[in-house]
């Protein structure tokens, strides 16, 4: 079906095919060149990341994280369930234990109040989800990693540009993975990358990424030969990918600004509506930005959730949900506690999420406006 306004589309900036022209012409097209390198370091300049290294999905740089984690059978993590199957699939892939966690009442992120609760002797890694790019309580995640010396690794899947008390997400746990499928804000139809911020971790990523072997180190002249030294797997992107990405990130002040503008415009005509108590709007704790990946309404129950899509529907407007709660999932719930996450089960049912997208213009947004204060 077509709709009048889509839910999302991709957004070119324009010099995407120019790039990809240029790393072609360059004939260097696998991985860990000049394109890739250069995005590698604006991520690291603009958000103070030890180490970044791009990667062919977030997904993939999830799996880094649980193989820099060096668990064992039976071990322990904690992950919220209203998320993506990413999240805990890389951790399942090591063995480990999935521990999900319920989200607050006010927004869809991890309980942090709760998370001690879920700490047990086998425990050894938390990963926070920032939802719609808003910041997890991460002080308090951070203190509890400390107390009980765990890991934290970040799934910044939506979070680029995005800030906790001033500090970018993705730089304050252990590890941090970004997403740049086509449906966020920086995109390069797939990609992702993982982030260092414990130095510890930087010698064994580059060699997980590049296969097990220390072909990085050769390449800087610090060994005169290089071979299989651990595990890995082919994490990096190629160069055409990375010349992608680099036509968005050279764009990434502008991108963000256009969908903040849009954001904006959502917040301030639903508001009103919102202020009778139809529905909730995005929940934005003193402590984090918003960097406008995603505009959602909370609605009272799954039949008025429905019967929103329907009718945006009718008047050509494409609206989704979002996460079925993990614990519930065919795979995981057999292997789950038995514990009830009723906040997840509240999102699944209730959360919906309304276009947004860069070419999506102000009047779009108005007229999806109208329809649901209709
Ligand atoms: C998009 C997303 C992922 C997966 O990203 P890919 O780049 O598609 O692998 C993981 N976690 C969250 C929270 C996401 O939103």
């Amino acid at each position: 079906m077509n709709y009048r306004i889509d839910f999302n589309r991709p957004h070119l900036t324009g010099k995407e095919a120019h790039y990809m022209y240029d790393a072609v012409q360059k004939g260097k097209l696998s991985g860990n060149g000049e394109y890739t390198k250069r995005c590698q370091q604006f991520l690291e300049q603009k958000y103070g990341f030890k180490k970044c290294l791009l990667t062919t999905s977030c997904t993939d740089a999830l799996e880094m994280c649980a193989l820099l984690c060096d668990l064992q059978p039976g071990d322990e993590v904690i992950v919220p369930s209203y998320t993506f199957v990413s999240t805990a699939l890389a951790f399942v892939r090591v063995g480990a234990k999935i521990v999900f966690a319920d989200s607050m009442s006010r927004n869809p992120n991890l309980d942090a109040e709760k998370l001690e609760e879920l700490i047990t002797e086998r425990t050894r890694v938390i990963v926070p989800v920032h939802y719609a790019g808003v910041a997890c309580d991460m002080d308090r995640i951070m203190e509890i990693a400390r107390k009980h010396d765990l890991l934290v690794v970040e799934d910044a899947a939506q979070a680029i540009d995005s800030y906790y008390k001033g500090r970018p997400l993705g730089s304050i746990g252990h590890l941090s993975a970004f997403s740049f499928h086509e449906t966020k804000n920086i995109i390069s139809g797939e990609g992702g990358a993982l982030c260092i911020n414990d130095e510890r971790f930087i010698r064994r990523s580059e060699i997980l990424w590049e296969k097990g072997t220390n072909r990085a180190e050769f390449f800087r002249g610090e060994v005169n030969k290089y071979g299989w030294v651990d595990i890995g797997s082919s994490f990096l992107p190629s160069e055409v990918i990375s010349a992608f990405l680099w036509a968005q990130l050279e764009n990434l002040d502008d991108i963000q600004s256009k969908r903040k503008a849009l954001w904006d415009r959502y917040f301030q005509l639903l508001k009103p509506i919102a202020d009778k108590g139809l529905f909730k709007l995005p929940d934005l704790p003193d402590y984090a930005t918003n960097n406008a990946h995603m505009f959602y309404l909370v609605l009272p129950s799954l039949e008025a959730r429905q019967a929103l899509i329907q009718k945006l529907k009718d008047a050509g407007i494409l609206s989704v949900f979002h996460y079925l709660s993990l614990h519930k999932s065919p795979y995981y719930a057999p292997k789950h506690d038995g514990r009830r996450l009723t906040q997840c089960d509240r999102y699944s049912d209730c959360l919906l999420r309304l276009p947004m997208y860069y070419d999506l213009s102000l009047e779009d947004v108005d007229e999806v406006c109208r329809v649901i204060a209709k």
